[in-house]
């Protein structure tokens, strides 16, 4: 273990607010179904109000496809409209033609007495005439009113197109409205859905406590802290209230890893439980001196939490602790070899070590199922970090 020299701060008052902010309250297995009832409430809450959501967004979906439809179908009609006043200005175009042509063959009988006479040579006689004249005149009279009629139906037909425009503009508006209501519905569905989710992870993690609880004999009414021994723990307490991380989680020693921290700090310093737990064990030796481990439950899972090198001890195996009571105090300097002949250590420091599990932690060169503490202690970064 390094040598490092450290700064000591003595922040009592911090460290004080820390023991006291987790505290944890008696929990009695029927408390847990309770707030497993209420959270399954609101999660068929969340869930009704995902299904409300779907069903308007789907509501608002067929309104929206038959604005698209209704703006197709009034494309189409503007469309043949245009067709049919192309038609119709065609066919004036034609009559117009006809008409003009008769206009001048008249005006050529009128003006020019040759013509005039050769078709009164070519009619049989005079009533022949007269009838001739009539005819071209009356079918001009009428090619005339086929244009006033079909000038009419192209005002008629411009109108319409009028109000089709008008119709499409506002069916596009409708439908960009639409659009919008259907985004904010959709995030309303997304809002509740993730709701649900959030609430479906609590109510496992809920289950997970309950199954816990009862595997370990509790009844409906037991203090889930007697029944169990071990309190679920809803925080973490860092073992010392200052330090100075001098080795980090996995560091290579020749050729064995040290799977825990090293924390300088002098010797005699308060070591505290870094959660509710049970001892589960004390022991001593010439290496490692005073040791203490303890077992926690945080969120469904079991945790060992170890410190070694200690200078004396305040508690003994299955006793139950609260987090930050004070277990013991450190070591690992001159006071400590002096008392356990504890020769894996070179100087004043705890070494603290987490893993998974219920059992004891063997050995702190396997791994096995320790883990980097800086999980729950975020100051513990690595070599350097201090607290
Ligand atoms: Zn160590």
């Amino acid at each position: 273990m390094k040598k490092v020299r450290y700064v000591l701060f003595l922040f009592v008052i911090f460290g004080c607010f820390f023991v006291n902010s987790f505290h944890v309250d008696a929990v009695t297995l029927r408390q847990l179904y309770n707030e497993l009832a209420s959270l399954e409430k609101s999660y068929n809450a969340a869930k009704s109000r995902a299904n409300l959501s779907q069903a308007e967004m789907n509501n608002i979906k067929a309104s929206i496809a038959s604005a698209e439809a209704e703006i197709k179908k009034a494309q189409q009609e503007i469309i043949a409209a245009e067709n049919e006043i192309q038609k119709s200005e065609k066919e004036i175009e034609t009559k117009k033609e006809e008409t003009n042509q008769m206009l001048l063959y008249l005006q050529l009988m009128n003006s020019h007495g040759d013509s005039l006479l050769e078709y009164v040579m070519d009619a049989d006689n005079y009533t022949d005439f007269i009838y001739r004249y009539s005819v071209v005149t009356q079918m001009s009279d009428y090619n005339q009113n086929l244009m006033d009629e079909l000038n009419k139906l192209i005002e008629q037909l411009n109108a319409r197109k009028v109000t089709l425009a008008k119709k499409q503009e506002d069916l596009g508006k409708k439908k960009n409205e639409l659009q919008a209501k259907y985004i904010l519905v959709q995030a309303q569905a997304k809002a509740a859905n993730d709701d649900g989710q959030s609430v479906a992870q609590q109510i496992a993690e809920k289950k997970k406590n309950i199954d816990y609880y009862k595997s370990k004999g509790c009844t409906m009414d037991m203090n889930i802290n007697n029944c169990t021994g071990i309190a679920a723990v809803d925080g973490w307490v860092s073992p010392l209230a200052h330090y100075y991380q001098s080795s980090a989680y996995g560091e290579s020693r020749g050729y064995v890893h040290h799977y825990a921290v090293d924390l300088a700090v002098g010797e005699g310093t308060p070591v505290r439980a870094v959660a509710n737990g049970k001892v589960i064990q004390v022991r001593s030796g010439s290496c490692g001196g005073l040791v203490i481990q303890i077992q926690h439950y945080y969120r469904g899972t079991d945790y060992v939490s170890l410190y070694m090198h200690l200078l004396s001890g305040n508690v003994s195996n299955k006793q139950d602790v609260k987090a930050g009571q004070v277990i013991g105090y450190s070591g690992g300097g001159p006071r400590e070899i002096a008392k356990y002949g504890d020769s894996c250590t070179t100087g004043a420091h705890l070494h603290f070590s987490m893993a998974t599990g219920a059992s004891a932690i063997q050995s702190s060169s396997r791994k096995d199922t320790t883990f980097d503490p800086v999980r729950f202690f975020p100051a513990m970064k690595g070599i350097g970090s201090r607290l």
